[in-house]
């Protein structure tokens, strides 16, 4: 381990701290290794990497020792992790996604959505990749603990922390807090837990949350959630316990064999009981082009918009465009008539989504599972599910670049809230693997749906049950597969240095209320010098955060090169310099 004593930047290098270096934590020290190698001979870093789980790089989230079946929920094809235009790493180990499995052979054919475990694999060598390409003016050392405390007296920065590092010893001019996922920040439903069964309050790591010893085989679970982490949970107590899908004589649907390790019942519950639609199979949009120019068109006048009023401004934006999607994909002829009929029709329904309400039902939760399966590999023509997760999908990017810097005025974050949820159910769904393998799981009976919506726990003496219209089902364990919200959730790092005076809430949002390079504003409105986060904690002053997208967010990019210039205007010359340490244990 490298340590360094506690300096000014004046007299050595400056000295920065990564607090979480999952996939983000990665993405932000590669910046600033591209950077301070182009500084080279007048900026120099000292940088503590703080990481609390086995596998830097990756994170929990894509743990290379996770099973094969939890898989990815975007296209792999699209998975590069490389910034566009960097140039510390060499050409050579700067490989997309699919360029890696081909070189690794891992498994050369590839699949459209691969397994996380796989993902993760790539992200670590990755990470390996940056620490061994580290220029000579940075030096890093890597800290395998929780950070529990990020503090600031007149020194400067310091972090508290488990494992081996000692608390207090090092002070950091620049921290970045990249923590992501956060553990500690709960979502408060297990809190004094009411009832007789017990509660599984997480579902990952499905290999410690799930286990046999937890959730003996023929359990009758009750699944909180209805959204992609009760999907990961479903499989795990099906396939992960040995079950296996069949492939049928038909383009999407499969079978589900049993197997005498697996959950008896499982029986989900939410508020609203909709599930998230499969994502279409991509060649449908890549076979029109016209898709992509009204796109377009559609990021253009987002970008173009002065201010944001959900319903004046952003709705009329997606309504057009959806419906001119629509109109294409179901080579229906546009015609004036038709457009402005279509457009009103679906800002109707845009509207009263903003206002609270559902989504018209198409079905039930089967039934709309199936049509988007159906939709997706060309079984079926599209409709307006169809083309508002597609143009959610497409515009995505500009809405994200619109709001960075600019956000909604307070009063218009509840109404952008309804509306992304819907919108999000729509677009970033499931695989149309994973969709389908629910579908079969439905179809064997050992997923029930008959409380999804709408379902609630109740405890007698001697039992729990979920009830709804549909009746009431004893269970034998309560197994939460709801995320804790994003933000600065209780217990977290994000929400103390909030309590501290050193950040704040966006107005009206969820997270941090940062600059376009991740600088987070203080309790009295100035920015806090030497403090910046990225990710989830952001939320709302920066949206989409839970993505591996490089280009959508160049936040780590401006900091890391705030960060460089600021260590280049009291750097010494690089030939002070011991060569970089790389990784230490
Ligand atoms: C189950 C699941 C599946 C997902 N699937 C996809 C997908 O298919 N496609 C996609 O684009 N996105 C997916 N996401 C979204 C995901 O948020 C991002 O892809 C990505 O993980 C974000 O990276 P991050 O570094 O911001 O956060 P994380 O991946 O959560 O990484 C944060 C890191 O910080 C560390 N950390 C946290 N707190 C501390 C602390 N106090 N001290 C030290 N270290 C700490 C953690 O150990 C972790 O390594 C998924 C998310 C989940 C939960």
């Amino acid at each position: 381990m490298t340590e360094s004593s506690t300096g000014h930047a004046s007299e050595g290098p400056l000295r920065v701290a990564i607090v979480g270096v999952g996939p983000k934590g990665t993405f932000a020290l590669e910046r600033l290794l591209d950077h301070a190698a182009t500084a080279l001979g007048s900026a120099r870093l000292h940088i503590d990497l703080f990481e609390a789980s086995p596998v830097p790089g990756a994170g929990p989230v894509y743990d290379p020792r996770q099973p094969a079946y939890l898989r990815m929920n975007f296209a792999a094809e699209q998975l590069d992790m490389w910034w566009p235009a960097g140039g510390v790493i060499p050409v050579g180990e700067r490989l997309a996604f699919p360029e890696w499995l081909a070189r690794t052979e891992r498994d050369a054919r590839g699949d459209a959505y691969a397994p996380r475990a796989q993902v993760g694999a790539y992200l670590a060598e990755g990470f390996a990749s940056v620490l061994r390409h580290c220029p000579s003016n940075v030096e890093i050392a890597l800290h395998r603990a929780n950070v529990t405390r990020v503090r600031r007296d007149e020194h400067g920065w310091s972090v508290e922390a488990g494992g081996e590092v000692r608390v207090g010893q090092s002070r950091y001019e620049e921290i970045l807090l990249a923590t992501g996922h956060e553990r500690g920040s709960e979502s408060g439903f297990g809190q004094a837990w009411p009832h007789v069964a017990p509660l599984i309050p997480a579902v990952f790591p499905v290999q410690r949350w799930l286990s046999r010893e937890r959730l003996a085989p023929g359990a009758r679970i009750a699944v909180r959630g209805f959204a992609l982490t009760f999907l990961d949970a479903a499989l795990a107590l099906t396939e992960g316990r040995g079950g296996r899908f069949v492939k049928l004589a038909h383009p999407y649907r499969l079978r589900y064999e049993p197997s005498a390790e697996q959950a008896g019942l499982i029986l989900p519950f939410s508020r609203s009981g909709r599930p998230m639609l499969a994502k279409p199979d991509p060649s449908m949009v890549a076979a029109l082009p016209a898709l992509e120019e009204i796109a377009e068109s559609g990021r253009r006048r987002l970008l173009r918009l002065d201010e944001i009023d959900v319903e004046a401004h952003l709705l009329p934006v997606l309504a057009t465009t959806a419906a001119s999607s629509l109109l294409v994909a179901d080579h229906r002829r546009a015609g004036d008539e038709r457009q402005v009929q279509l457009t009103s029709q679906i800002l109707a329904r845009l509207r009263s989504v903003v206002r609270g309400a559902r989504f018209a039902q198409t079905g039930d939760a089967v039934g709309e599972i199936e049509r988007s399966l159906a939709i997706g590999c060309g079984n079926r023509g599209p409709d307006e599910a169809w083309a508002l997760g597609h143009i959610w999908r497409a515009l995505y990017p500009a809405l994200v670049t619109r709001l960075s810097g600019h956000p909604l005025a307070p009063e218009e974050w509840p109404a952008f809230h309804r509306l992304a949820r819907e919108m999000e159910r729509l677009a970033f769904g499931p695989s149309p693997l994973n969709a389908a393998k629910l579908l079969a799981l439905i179809d064997a009976g050992v997923v029930d749906l008959r409380h999804v919506s709408e379902g609630r726990l109740e405890s007698s003496r001697d039992w729990t049950s979920v009830r709804s219209e549909m009746g009431s089902d004893a269970v034998d364990a309560v197994l939460d597969a709801v995320l804790p919200a994003p933000g600065t959730g209780e217990g977290g790092l994000a929400r103390a240095l909030v309590e501290g005076g050193h950040a704040r809430v966006l107005d009206g949002g969820r997270g941090l209320e940062v600059l376009y390079d991740g600088s987070c504003i203080g309790g009295e409105g100035e920015v806090t010098p030497g403090l910046a986060a990225i990710g989830r904690a952001t939320e709302d002053s920066v949206i989409g955060n839970d993505t591996l997208s490089r280009t959508l967010h160049p936040l780590a990019d401006h900091w890391a090169r705030r960060v460089v210039s600021r260590a280049h205007d009291a750097g010494a010359p690089a030939s002070n310099v011991s060569a970089a340490s790389g990784a230490v244990a």
